[in-house]
């Protein structure tokens, strides 16, 4: 569309429906913004962090880091170093908390797609020096049932814009929910990995047609808790030959 036309139409919309902030609903003064407040209230995450999972390293938090820098300065969390997760990298624009909660609901549930460029943005920035490398997006799928009722993956919502701001191609058929799976909420990382274990299939001829075998996977997300969503959904992936997968979600638990 050309701009004009677009800004014109943007200020149709908003005739109608000013604009309002992901965080507190409150209407804002301009387009996919966010409040002063919330604003604020906003955790970014910043480095140092593990090369490997993206876990902050916070300046108190000498504890958790697991090693002195190998040659090539890179440092990994002691998770990583006991047990490397099943994903090749992992990075969060923002710790999960009260306030990025509050962005992601309201992504998720209140019909608030409109929170798209803004939710995109960030996890652009989060991903800086994946993108090049990439070969495809692929988001973390819903079961059909609960696409039915939520009328969208809001997971889809952001690697269709992501594509189009890194011209990376996205799929969102390529890997699907077999399995129903029930609410993490509340489960223990043991319970997680049960409950999801298994839960996602690669369609082998789509694949085929994105020529997965060898291929650079993003795996866009909302939150990342404790991997086990992501981690099983990597497995599936790389069962059908991809060869890197790194995973890229709007926040991440940080604990
Ligand atoms: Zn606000
Ligand atoms: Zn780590």
């Amino acid at each position: 569309m050309i701009e004009w036309v677009r800004t014109v139409a943007t200020m149709g919309v908003n005739a109608i429906l000013p604009p309002r902030c992901g965080g507190c609903d409150d209407v804002t003064d301009t387009t996919h913004a966010v409040c002063a407040a919330c604003w604020a209230g906003l955790r970014f995450i910043t480095a140092p962090l593990c090369v490997c999972c993206g876990y902050p390293f916070e300046l108190d938090d000498s504890a958790n880091i697991g090693g002195d820098p190998d040659e090539s300065g890179q440092i990994l969390c002691g998770n990583c170093l006991q047990k490397k997760p099943a994903f090749d990298q992992a990075r969060a624009a923002l710790v999960y908390d009260d306030h990025s909660r509050e962005y992601l609901l309201r992504f998720k549930h209140a019909d608030r797609g409109d929170l798209t460029p803004l939710l995109a943005r960030w996890v652009y920035q989060a991903g800086r020096g994946i993108w090049d490398q990439a070969d495809l997006i692929v988001p973390v799928p819903l079961h059909r049932r609960r696409l039915l009722k939520r009328r969208y993956n809001q997971s889809g919502l952001l690697a269709a814009k992501l594509s189009r701001v890194t011209g990376v191609p996205w799929d969102g058929l390529v890997l699907a929910r077999q399995r129903n799976t029930r609410s993490l909420g509340g489960l223990g990382p043991s319970s997680r990995k049960r409950e999801v274990g298994g839960a996602f299939v690669v369609d082998e001829a789509r694949a085929q047609k994105r020529n997965l075998a060898g291929a650079r996977v993003v795996l866009v997300d909302d939150v990342l808790t404790t991997g086990a969503t992501a981690n099983a959904c990597v497995r599936a992936l790389k069962q059908s030959g991809v060869m890197h997968v790194s995973v890229i979600t709007v926040a991440r638990v940080v604990r």
